[in-house]
């Protein structure tokens, strides 16, 4: 057999001089990181007030950032971008693991967003920094909503604290609304405190509730329906719609027994099915008719107040909390003072008090 590539005069796969090879960092990545730190206080609002996506995501990442130069840059852009703010509908979410969140959320999503207008969806999940990812928010739970060209989704910030992890959806919120978001869904996993830090962020607060056993009621924390306006039991389709209505008239008999809520709003008691689309138009009537409400009594605006006082102190707490536990005195103390608290050497207080001592005077030296 003849072999060409043996001839001499064959140049088939002698290797050219071509272009020399690239650096294996990619230059251009470089470049775009370093564009993103160069943005201004100014960048970044004008950025956000022009509906920007992109940078609005940056913005919300130094939100999220324990870097204090990130968060000085921006509590500037929020404080800047506040007069844009406060122009829309707030909607807490809550329901247990498996109630249907997601599946809900998506297609409330849809439904709210066939009318105009843009809709972010943000979370608090105070479990995400322990499970490093969070569950809440998370794109590939909202399939329809994800790929919608006027959403914004946005898993929960995983750093610190509830109180601080709720802080920086707070914050997140004025920077959505500045962007233009009108509608606002906060979700939260239906088992205790987040229920209290995303109540004192939204106008309403919708309740998602399966029909199970029949004792139901039991499990749920009595907390949780006292801040509802609204419950909403899930899966009412197929063979399980009589059980739903069944969970409904037992929600609505246990809601006569709280007081009545400072809003003058009796709370509503409905069943949907987020997985068949029924039921949704209904949902969205409550709210609508809630915000009609509110809006007509004042009780819209007192909310939004007393959860501006809310956040003040709260900020004004968890500031004073960061201060003292990253103290480098207090650092050294803490692990003796433990220890001495444990093997009741010391009793708490004077322990605390020992600590609290070192801190102020401290303060006084600086
Ligand atoms: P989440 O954990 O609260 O976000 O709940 P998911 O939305 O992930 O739903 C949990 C499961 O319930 C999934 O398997 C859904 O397909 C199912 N599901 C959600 N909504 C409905 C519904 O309206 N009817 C029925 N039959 N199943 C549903």
């Amino acid at each position: 057999m003849e072999h060409p590539e043996n001839n001499k005069a064959y140049k088939g796969l002698t290797v050219n001089s071509g272009i020399e090879k690239p650096s294996s960092v990619n230059p251009y990545l470089n470049r775009s990181r370093s564009i993103k730190r160069e943005l201004s206080v100014d960048d970044f609002v004008d950025g956000i007030v022009k509906e920007n996506v992109t940078i609005l995501s940056q913005a919300v990442t130094l939100v999220e950032s324990v870097k204090p130069e990130h968060q000085s840059i921006a509590q500037e852009v929020i404080e800047k971008c506040l007069p844009y703010s406060g122009h829309s509908v707030r909607i807490g979410i809550s329901g247990v693991p498996g109630a249907g969140k997601s599946t809900s959320i998506d297609v409330f999503g849809l439904h709210v967003l066939e009318k105009g207008g843009k809709l972010a969806v943000l979370a608090i999940d105070p479990s995400s920094e322990r499970s490093k990812g969070s569950i809440l928010g998370d794109k590939t739970r909202m399939e329809q909503l994800a790929v919608h060209p006027s959403s914004f989704i946005r898993p929960s910030p995983a750093a610190g604290s509830l109180g601080g992890v709720a802080r920086k959806t707070r914050e997140t919120i004025i920077l959505c609304e500045a962007a233009g978001f009108d509608k606002i869904f906060v979700e939260t996993v239906g088992v205790g405190q987040s229920e209290t830090a995303v109540h004192s962020m939204v106008d309403f607060f919708l309740l998602i509730q399966l029909a199970g056993t029949g004792d139901e009621l039991q499990g749920i924390k009595r907390g949780i329906m006292e801040m509802a306006d609204g419950i909403i039991i899930n899966k009412a389709d197929g063979s399980n719609i009589d059980k739903a209505k069944l969970a409904a008239t037992q929600f609505r008999n246990a809601l006569h027994l709280f007081p009545a809520p400072e809003s003058g709003w009796i709370p509503q008691v409905l069943t949907y099915s987020g997985f068949y689309n029924l039921g949704i138009k209904e949902i969205w009537g409550m709210i609508d008719e809630y915000m009609n409400f509110v809006k007509e009594n004042g009780y819209f605006e007192t909310r939004r107040n007393e959860q501006s006082k809310y956040w003040m102190y709260e900020t004004i707490n968890e500031h004073l909390r960061d201060s003292f536990y990253n103290n480098e005195k207090i650092k050294s103390m803490l692990p003796e003072k433990e220890r001495q608290v444990l093997s009741a050497d010391l009793t708490s207080f004077i322990a605390a008090r020992n600590l609290l001592d070192a801190y102020f005077g401290e303060l006084k030296r600086d």
